[in-house]
């Protein structure tokens, strides 16, 4: 950003005109400084508190340069506080081109809402900006065929926008594709590459990690997308009722309450979009995932020392090579469809 000259107005004139520093600045000055404090908020309040400072800075808050610099703090509202004013306040950040925004927005829309089709589009949106875990919730909505029938699944589409996203360094993705590769699911089957992605992903987390600790900060996987639909679908169905859409009718929720299972990674927060949508470890069938993905990250974490298996028969050796080597009957590597 430009150096921004100081207004050469003194505090006397100030004072004697009554008006405050800021009435005297330039409008692209105050967007400016707007557009910092945006970048820099740690919550949604805090650009929202500027905003209702006066009536001019509200209207200069909604410009596309705030809007579109908006930060992760920023557009991090809880579910418990979601609202229509949340909702629209996201969509014109979408608008000013944040793709944060439009991923938030997207998954929620997608899995909370109902509403697949704007919400798939918002995250094409964010997927074209670059937005990888766009690219990878994308991929996981074709490779389960969310929001529509198990035969509209599409598994090439789904590898491919794995390896566009794997390409750029996601972890996800690049697990989710090794997988893909080791049993052939929507790619040609190549074990030794998907050995070799599987090991690149572990040194890609481990990468993480060392970078987020050389920085003193904790770290932290979880996109704020996950941890929304993880507080969404904790809620009670009138609090969710009451707090979206009026699009939304009673009914679809009650479905989704009785019949649709949460994928079993803590982490994630997806729930099924149909009955029976997610894989379900061969092993033990007591747990159900949404990708591959979830289902290492879930093992790595809590599922090791709790996979009890059905059929004592199977070489079940409690360590993470067993969950890729054990074979689901027929469906996508340790995991399989009910
Ligand atoms: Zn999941
Ligand atoms: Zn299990």
């Amino acid at each position: 950003m430009k150096p921004v000259k100081r207004s050469r107005i003194s505090n006397d004139k100030l004072s004697s005109t009554g008006g405050s520093f800021f009435d005297h600045l330039p409008d692209e000055i105050v967007v400016s400084i707007l557009a910092l404090l945006s970048s820099s908020a740690n919550t949604p309040a805090d650009l929202a508190a500027a905003a209702m400072t006066d009536r001019r800075f509200s209207q200069l808050a909604q410009s596309k340069l705030v809007l579109n610099k908006a930060s992760m703090g920023c557009l991090a509202v809880r579910a418990k506080n979601w609202s229509d004013a949340a909702d629209r306040f996201l969509q014109r950040c979408a608008e000013a081109g944040n793709t944060e925004a439009s991923y938030i927005l997207g998954m929620i829309r997608f899995y909370c809402a109902c509403s697949r089709r704007t919400g798939a589009a918002l995250m094409v949106s964010a997927a074209n900006g670059g937005h990888l875990e766009a690219i990878f919730s994308l991929a996981v909505i074709q490779f389960n065929g969310s929001g529509a029938r198990k035969q509209d699944r599409d598994l090439t589409l789904g590898a491919g926008l794995c390896a566009r996203a794997a390409k750029l360094g996601h972890v996800d993705a690049t697990i989710e594709l090794g997988h893909c590769l080791m049993d052939g699911y929507g790619v040609t089957s190549s074990p030794l590459n998907g050995r070799l992605l599987l090991h690149r992903a572990k040194q890609l987390d481990a990468e993480s990690e060392r970078q987020q600790a050389s920085l003193g900060t904790l770290y932290q996987k979880t996109h704020h997308a996950n941890l929304f639909l993880s507080e969404w679908f904790s809620l009670s169905t009138d609090a969710r009722n009451g707090s979206y859409y009026s699009e939304t009718s009673l009914t679809e929720l009650l479905v989704a309450d009785g019949n649709m299972r949460p994928c079993s990674n803590a982490m994630c927060g997806r729930q099924e979009t149909r009955m029976h949508e997610f894989r379900r470890c061969s092993a033990c069938a007591s747990v159900n995932y949404c990708s591959r993905a979830c289902q290492t990250a879930d093992w790595k974490f809590r599922h090791r020392s709790g996979c009890t298996p059905r059929n004592q028969g199977i070489n079940h050796n409690g360590n993470q090579d067993n969950v890729e080597q054990v074979q689901p009957e027929g469906g996508h590597a340790g995991a399989h469809d009910v």
